[in-house]
């Protein structure tokens, strides 16, 4: 059973029709890049599939659930899910453990969970010793392995990923998308993940979208795909 499945969509932005019919379905532990030129509705589609916008026609399920449809639509904090994007959005007056922690402690997880999980979220991103700085304080790559180690402490069935390295230079760009696309195959993290960069999409999916003026253009395993001009 699929964790995603994506039928039908569409979605007009008065009568521009920023998605123009989208299918696709995401297996647990798979890793699915969705690439392509700016405008082609990558956003549009990541914001359906995070409650954040309600598709015109067709169904978007989750675990099975319907969770929006043009007559549904669940909120993003009741879909299980955690995105992170390009600005980090990290909470510049809590502590990096602050930060972590929040989405547990709001779930009431009991604190030896919280901690232990922590320290082990701490150590696979590489965050030992900026515990108790605040955001401000770090350089951008850490702060972006800070907002993924928050996003994947609540264990969620999709973490989705918008642009997360654009902001980032380059050497950080080509070391970070080897280091998260191995993080999520080791923790069987499910990830919808859109760029705008084919480099970063190769590099890390198991299955490539290839999008164009609103629909899919190509689908399949990397190897398969060629690249978009
Ligand atoms: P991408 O993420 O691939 O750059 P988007 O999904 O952001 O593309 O946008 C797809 C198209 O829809 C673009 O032409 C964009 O201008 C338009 N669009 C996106 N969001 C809105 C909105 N809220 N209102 C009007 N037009 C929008
Ligand atoms: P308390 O222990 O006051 O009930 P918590 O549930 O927040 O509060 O803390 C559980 C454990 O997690 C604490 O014993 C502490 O070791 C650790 N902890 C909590 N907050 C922080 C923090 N900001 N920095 C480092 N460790 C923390």
């Amino acid at each position: 059973n699929p964790i995603l499945e994506v039928r039908g969509v569409h979605k007009s932005f008065g009568n521009y029709a920023a998605l123009r019919g989208i299918d696709l379905s995401v297996q647990k532990g798979e890793i699915i890049s969705v690439l392509g030129p700016s405008g082609c509705g990558k956003s549009t589609l990541l914001q359906v599939i995070a409650g954040l916008t309600q598709p015109d026609a067709g169904e978007v399920q989750l675990r099975g659930a319907q969770v929006a449809s043009p007559t549904r639509l669940v909120p993003p904090e009741k879909r299980n899910i955690n995105m992170v994007f390009q600005d980090y959005a990290l909470w510049p007056h809590m502590t990096v453990y602050e930060n972590i922690a929040y989405g547990l402690q709001r779930k009431k997880a009991k604190a030896d969970y919280i901690k232990a999980k922590i320290a082990e979220l701490v150590s696979l991103l590489r965050l030992e010793g900026l515990e108790q700085r605040l955001p401000p304080q770090l350089s951008g790559g850490q702060q972006q392995r800070v907002a993924i180690a928050r996003a994947l402490a609540t264990e969620p069935d999709l973490l989705l990923l918008d642009e997360p390295l654009s902001n980032l230079d380059m050497r950080l760009r080509i070391r970070m998308r080897t280091e998260m696309a191995y993080l999520f195959r080791r923790l069987g993290t499910t990830v919808f993940h859109v760029t705008h960069d084919p480099d970063e999409a190769f590099a890390m999916a198991d299955r490539l979208v290839i999008m164009r003026a609103g629909a899919i253009d190509q689908m399949g395993a990397p190897q398969d795909c060629y690249e978009q001009p």
